[in-house]
C-alpha cells in the first residue's frame, strides 16, 4: 500500500505518514483529511513513498482525499520547501500558512463561477416563428440565447425582467444554467494614458527583453512614474497571456492601486489578496489566480505563495518596506521569497523604490541586480520640493512647533493649499512625568512607557495593550502636578487647532483609522479639499498622491539618528524622502520643513540635496567597517519567558552549543532585547553572523536540532533569519 507523507499544521519539523488505498488517484500537493490525535486535520500531500520508518501497524489510513480544488503544483511545493529550509521553520506550518484559511479546513470549497444560461436541446428545437407573440420578452430571450450562452447581466440588457422570465423558461425545460468557461483572452484592452518618458521607456525595454530570470532594481524618485512602468510591463505580459504578480507593502494602498489598474486594463481579470478581506473573498481570488483566470494579482506579502500557472513577471513595489518581513511564525521576507520564486520560474522580477533597501542597492552596485534609474519626475511641472531644516537648538518651540513652521502653515491656509505635519508618535504624549520627583508613567508589564491618550484620559502601553486611568496624583510622591513630556499626534492636533481655530484639521494615525473603511473615507475628504492640515504618522508617508498639498512639516525625527538599531537611520531617510514626496506633486511647488537639532547630520544633508546615492554610500561605508549587513548575513535567536533567569540560561546554553560546533560563524554575546520586557515576559537574544550565507545556513542546520534539545524548559524561542528588528 502506498504511503503518503503529509504536511500538517503542527509545530514539529516532520511530515506525517499515512496509508492510502491503492485505488485512490492521489496527486502531490492535494489536500487530504487525516486523523491526528483525537482530531481530524487537513494536510497537503508532499510525498508518496513505498516504505516508512514507522511500523505499518502504527500507521493510520487517511480519512478522505479532498478534490474540491486542484492540487498545489510542484513549483509551489518547491517554493514552500525552500522557505521551510531557509527560515528553519517546520514544513507543515510553512505549507499550511500559505493556504487561504478556508483551504485549511475540511469544509468543501466551491469555486464560485459566474453562471450562464444556454438553451437545452428542447429549447433549441423550438420553432420560434410559432412562439406565442404575447410572450414577447421570453421570445426575445430565446432569440438571444440562440446566438450564444449569456450571463444574467447580459440577459438583463435584453430585458429588465430577464430574471423572472428565465424562471419560466427553465421550468418549461427550454433553458438551463451552465458554468462559464472563460477561454483565455487573446487580446485585452489597454488604456494607455501617457507616452513614456525616455527613462521609463529604457526601463520597460530592458525588463521586457529579459527572457529568463533577472532581478532589476527600479530606483525612481517619488513621482518619477514607477507605477506607469509597471502598467506598461503588465501590458507586455498580458500580450503573452502571462500572469503578473504585484506585491505591495500595505493593505491601505491596494484599493487605490486596484482601481488604477482596472481603469487601465478594463477587461482583464484582476484580483487582490490581502488580510483585510474576508476569507470567502480571499479564497475565491486565490482560486482565480490558481486557475489562471486572473491575470493580474495584487497582494500583500502572503500573496507571494499564490499558485500562478502562467506567472511571467513579478513586481515588488516599495521593496525597501519593512512590512514585507513577517514578524512571527514563518519569519520570511516576501521580497526575498519573490526573488527566489522568479529565479525558480525563470522570469524577471522588478524591485521598485525611491529609497531602495541597502541590501538591494548593494546588490545593484555589485552587478547581481540590474539598476534602472528614473531621475526625473514624470510630470514635467512637478518639481521636487525644497527641503529645509529648522534648527530647534536655536529657536523656541511653541507646543513643539517653530515660528517658521507656523508662518508657513498660515501662508498655506491663506492660499487654500493643504499641509501635512508628520510625527511618528501617536497618542498625546509619549510619557507622563511628575515634576516633583521625576516619576515616569511606566508599564507594569513592559520595559516601555505608557503613552498618554488625553482624549479618553488614559495611559496606554503600545507594546502590550495594557491601559489605565490617568492618575490624579503621582503614584510615587503624591504630587498633583503631572506633566506630559514629548509630543504625539493628538497633542499636535490640539496645538494646531488652538493656533488655527478656523482650520479643518484631520489626524491620521492607527487610532483614528482603526475602524474598517475610515482611512478610505479620510482620503476622500483630503482629495475633496475638505481638509487644510493633516497630522499623521507613517500611514501618510506612503504612495498617496495629494495634488493640493504643498507643505510638509516634520517634527522630532532625531531619535532615529542615535538609535541602538543600526537600521533606524536608513528607515528614517526612506520615511522622510517618502513623506517629502507628498509635497508639490502637481503644478504647485512644494516645501518641506524639518525641525531638527542636528541640521548638519549627513542624513539631512542628503535629504536636502535629494541625493539618495550619497546617503546610501555613507551608510554602506559605515556598515562595511562595522561589519553589518549587507556585508554579513545574520540570524537572531530570540527567547522570552516570565522567568528572567530561564531566558538567560537557555540562551547561554544555546551559545555554548554554537561555540561547540566550531564552525565559521561569528557568535555574539547574549544580550537583552531592545524592549527588555514585554507583556510580563523578559526578552533576550543571541546574534550570530557570517559573511557567507552558505556558511550561516550550514551552521543553522547543525545548530537548530540542538536547540530543540534544550527547549524542554518551555521557553518561548524563535530563529529570525535576516532579521530587521533587534
Ligand atoms: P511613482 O510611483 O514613481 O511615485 P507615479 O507612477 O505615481 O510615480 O507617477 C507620478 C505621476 O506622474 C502620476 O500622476 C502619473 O500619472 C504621472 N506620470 C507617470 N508617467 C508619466 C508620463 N510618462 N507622462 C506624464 N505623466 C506621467
Ligand atoms: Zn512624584
Ligand atoms: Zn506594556
Amino acid at each position: 500500500m502506498p504511503i503518503l507523507r503529509i504536511a500538517l499544521d503542527v509545530p514539529l519539523s516532520t511530515l506525517f505518514d499515512y496509508l492510502v488505498d491503492e485505488s485512490l488517484p492521489v496527486q502531490m500537493g492535494q489536500r487530504v483529511l487525516v486523523p491526528f490525535g483525537r482530531k481530524q486535520m487537513v494536510g497537503i500531500i508532499m510525498e508518496v513513498i513505498e516504505k516508512s520508518d514507522i511500523a505499518l501497524d502504527r500507521m493510520k489510513p487517511i480519512t478522505q482525499l479532498l478534490t474540491d480544488v486542484p492540487p498545489l503544483t510542484e513549483e509551489v511545493l518547491t517554493l514552500l520547501r525552500f522557505c521551510s529550509d531557509y527560515y528553519h521553520h517546520p514544513l507543515g506550518l510553512t505549507v499550511m500558512a500559505a493556504l487561504p484559511s478556508h483551504l485549511r479546513g475540511a469544509e468543501p470549497v466551491t469555486i464560485k463561477r459566474e453562471r450562464s444560461y444556454e438553451l437545452t436541446s428542447l429549447g433549441r428545437s423550438l420553432d420560434l416563428k410559432e412562439f406565442p407573440k404575447r410572450r414577447a420578452v421570453q421570445l426575445r430571450l430565446l432569440e438571444a440565447l440562440h446566438e450564444r450562452e449569456m450571463s444574467i447581466a447580459q440577459l438583463r440588457t435584453v430585458s429588465s425582467s430577464a430574471s423572472t422570465q428565465l424562471k419560466t423558461l427553465i421550468e418549461e425545460g427550454w433553458v438551463q444554467t451552465c458554468v462559464v468557461t472563460k477561454a483565455p483572452k487573446l487580446v485585452h484592452t489597454f488604456n494607455n494614458a501617457h507616452t513614456l518618458t525616455v527613462e521609463q521607456q529604457v526601463a520597460v525595454d530592458a525588463i521586457t527583453q529579459a527572457a529568463a530570470y533577472k532581478c532589476f532594481l527600479l530606483h525612481g524618485i517619488t513621482g518619477s512614474g514607477k507605477t506607469e512602468v509597471y502598467v506598461h510591463l503588465m501590458h507586455q505580459a498580458l500580450q503573452q497571456q502571462g500572469q503578473v504578480l504585484l506585491l505591495v507593502p500595505e493593505i491601505n494602498l491596494t484599493p487605490q492601486l486596484e482601481n488604477y489598474f482596472r481603469s487601465r486594463f478594463p477587461d482583464t481579470e484582476l484580483v487582490s489578496l490581502h488580510s483585510g478581506m474576508n476569507d470567502t473573498e480571499r479564497t475565491q481570488n486565490w482560486l482565480k489566480a490558481q486557475s489562471g483566470e486572473a491575470s493580474i494579482i495584487l497582494g500583500t506579502r502572503l500573496a507571494v505563495f499564490t499558485p500562478l500557472p502562467q506567472l511571467s513577471l513579478i513586481l515588488v513595489d516599495e521593496e525597501h518596506d519593512a512590512s514585507y518581513k513577517q514578524q512571527d511564525g514563518l519569519r520570511y521576507s516576501a521580497r526575498d521569497v519573490a526573488i527566489f520564486r522568479a529565479n525558480q520560474r525563470g522570469v524577471p522580477i522588478v524591485l521598485g523604490s525611491a529609497t531602495p533597501s541597502l541590501e538591494s542597492y548593494y546588490n545593484a552596485q555589485s552587478g547581481r541586480y540590474q539598476l534602472l534609474k528614473l531621475t526625473h519626475r514624470a510630470n514635467q511641472q512637478a518639481e521636487l520640493p525644497i527641503v529645509r531644516c529648522l534648527n530647534t537648538a536655536n529657536v523656541p518651540l511653541q507646543d513643539g512647533l517653530s515660528p517658521i513652521l507656523l508662518a508657513a502653515l498660515t501662508e498655506r491656509l491663506q492660499r487654500k493649499e493643504q499641509s501635512l505635519i508628520f510625527i511618528n508618535r501617536r497618542g498625546y504624549a509619549p510619557v507622563l512625568m511628575c515634576t516633583a520627583c521625576g516619576w515616569l508613567s511606566g508599564c507594569s508589564n513592559c520595559a516601555g512607557k505608557l503613552v498618554l491618550h488625553l482624549k479618553d484620559r488614559r495611559l496606554r502601553c503600545h507594546h502590550c495593550g495594557h491601559q489605565e486611568r490617568v492618575p490624579h496624583g503621582c503614584p510615587s510622591c503624591g504630587n498633583s502636578d503631572l506633566q506630559p513630556v514629548g509630543l504625539g499626534t493628538q497633542r499636535i492636533e490640539e496645538a494646531l487647532q488652538a493656533h488655527f481655530p478656523e482650520a479643518r484639521i484631520l489626524r491620521v494615525d492607527r487610532d483614528s483609522t482603526r475602524n474598517k473603511g475610515s482611512w478610505v473615507a479620510m482620503r476622500k475628504q483630503i482629495e475633496a479639499d475638505e481638509v487644510d492640515i493633516l497630522v499623521g504618522t507613517q500611514i501618510l508617508a506612503k504612495g498617496h498622491d495629494f495634488p493640493n498639498m504643498t507643505l510638509v512639516g516634520v517634527l522630532n525625527p532625531d531619535g532615529a539618528l542615535y538609535s541602538a538599531d543600526f537600521r533606524a537611520s536608513e528607515k528614517l531617510f526612506a520615511q522622510l524622502a517618502q513623506v517629502s514626496g507628498r509635497a508639490g506633486r502637481a503644478d504647485k511647488p512644494g516645501e518641506v520643513l524639518v525641525q531638527t537639532a542636528f541640521p548638519d547630520h549627513p542624513l539631512f544633508r542628503a535629504l536636502r540635496a535629494h541625493d539618495y546615492d550619497e546617503w546610501a554610500q555613507i551608510l554602506l561605508t559605515e556598515r562595511e567597517s562595522a561589519g553589518f549587513p549587507p556585508f554579513v548575513f545574520q540570524v537572531l535567536l530570540r527567547a522570552e519567558d516570565r522567568q528572567e533567569s530561564d531566558v538567560y540560561v537557555f540562551l547561554k546554553q544555546a551559545r555554548e552549543m554554537a561555540k561547540g560546533l566550531a564552525m565559521s560563524v561569528e557568535i555574539y554575546g547574549v544580550v537583552a532585547a531592545t524592549m527588555a520586557k514585554r507583556a510580563n515576559h523578559f526578552r533576550a537574544q543571541l546574534l550570530i553572523q557570517s559573511d557567507s550565507r552558505k556558511s550561516l545556513q550550514q551552521f543553522l542546520r547543525e545548530w537548530r536540532p540542538l536547540l530543540e534539545t534544550i527547549a524542554a524548559k518551555k521557553i518561548r524561542w524563535s530563529l529570525d533569519i535576516d532579521p530587521l528588528d533587534f
